[in-house]
């Protein structure tokens, strides 16, 4: 059985970020991946914003990485030139009995740092987008857009040059916890064939059923899978929209709100539907709730403007009438063999990405100093 130090599970974002960032810190380290290219699973199929911080509850790991995620994100981008627009959103009240969320919203931001925040009138913000329609906004200069494809090339790029491996088409089908390391099997041989000292789970929809295939693993050491699909309607024609337009959240999910990528067109999704397993089809008959959602902040959206774009499946630990679940990124093990699992990497999970690889690395110094 061939050894290594660190083998990290999964090339999406996070997997990538974290690659990077543990070979950064000279670690060997090799990445397994099921599919024959990088993002090929949840890094693929999202609005590609770069959230400012504002929705998630005070302390939690969402709130302080995605703050941290999104300050290091800016940067990482600024510096290498990777196509990305902070372009601002604003989040809209269409009645007045929203107001009182929105200002919910505002404290929960500045609670978690988001100290950019500015509180509009009707008035003004249309004086920013006059196709809006609203009793009250809040903008938010900070959140922005980037090329989520360029940023796993060149998160690919600087994993390899500091000294990781991907290995594309190899998918890990079952692991085991040994004093002397982690087991890993991949295909469906059956025997073990890495031994590694830290195995990092960043599988994404498949993170928990990865846990679950380990022997060796505690239930509490686990969490529960549930799938919560996102579809996305494309505008047809120019948008009348230059930043970001987002209702007040619904449960699940942020509402369907307007986002635009970096060549203007814009989209609207994702909306929320639990289900059993992912798929990603896109279901023609879901636009008639859509027409129904953007009209009430865009009333002059045409009839047949929206046509079927794509869907993603959100990752999550919570199921539905559940509170939202944190990003739960759970060490265990020793220095010889250790595991850090991350479940419920949904939302802001594009954002945060930096900033969870560097919270693994402590995690994982944490275990070396066990
Ligand atoms: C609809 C939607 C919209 C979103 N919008 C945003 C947004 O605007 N901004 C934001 O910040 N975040 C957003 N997110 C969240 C963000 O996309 C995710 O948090 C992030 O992409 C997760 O990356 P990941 O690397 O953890 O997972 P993934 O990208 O899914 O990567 C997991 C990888 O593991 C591989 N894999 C799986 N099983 C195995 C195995 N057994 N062996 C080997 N490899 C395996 C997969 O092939 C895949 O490549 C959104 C998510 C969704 C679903």
């Amino acid at each position: 059985m061939d050894t290594v130090e660190c083998v990290v599970i999964g090339a999406g974002v996070v997997g990538l970020a974290t690659a990077r960032a543990l070979a950064l810190t000279g670690r060997e380290v090799v990445v397994l991946e099921a599919e024959d290219h990088i993002g090929s699973g949840v890094s693929s199929r999202n609005s590609e914003v770069i959230h400012a911080g504002i929705y998630y509850p005070q302390g939690s790991l969402k709130a302080r990485l995605c703050v941290q995620g999104r300050d290091a994100l800016y940067a990482y981008c600024t510096e290498r030139h990777l196509p990305h627009a902070r372009c601002g959103k604003l989040i809209v009240a269409t009645d007045a009995a929203q107001l009182p969320e929105l200002q919910r919203l505002q404290q929960a931001g500045m609670a978690n740092g988001v100290d950019d925040l500015a509180w509009l009138t009707a008035d003004q913000a249309q004086a920013l987008e006059p196709a809006l329609a609203c009793v009250g906004a809040l903008l938010s200069p900070s959140t922005g857009i980037v090329d989520s494809h360029a940023l796993m090339l060149s998160l690919q790029g600087e994993a390899e040059a500091a000294g990781a491996m991907i290995a594309f088409l190899t998918r890990v089908t079952a692991m085991e916890v040994r004093p002397e390391g982690v087991a890993i099997t991949t295909g469906e041989d059956g025997d073990p064939s890495l031994l590694a000292r830290l195995v990092v789970n960043c599988a994404g929809l498949s993170a928990p059923g990865l846990a679950a295939a380990t022997e060796g693993l505690s239930p509490t050491d686990q969490a529960t899978p549930h799938f919560a699909k996102g579809s996305y309607f494309t505008l047809t024609g120019r948008s009348p929209f230059s930043r970001l337009i987002y209702p007040t959240p619904e449960p699940g999910g942020l509402g369907v709100h307007l986002t635009l990528d970096l060549g203007g067109q814009a989209k609207f999704g994702p909306d929320v539907e639990w289900v059993d397993r992912p798929d990603y089809d896109v279901d023609p008959r879901r636009a008639e709730r859509f027409y129904g959602a953007v009209r009430r902040y865009w009333p002059d959206l045409p009839d047949g403007a929206l046509v079927p774009g794509y869907a993603g499946v959100r990752p999550k630990i919570s199921g539905p009438g559940q509170p939202a679940a944190d990003f739960r990124i759970h060490p265990l093990g020793t220095a010889r063999s250790g595991m850090i699992h991350l479940y419920g990497i949904e939302s802001p999970g594009l954002t945060a990405s930096l900033a969870i690889a560097d919270h693994v690395v402590d995690l994982a110094r944490g275990l070396a100093n066990a």
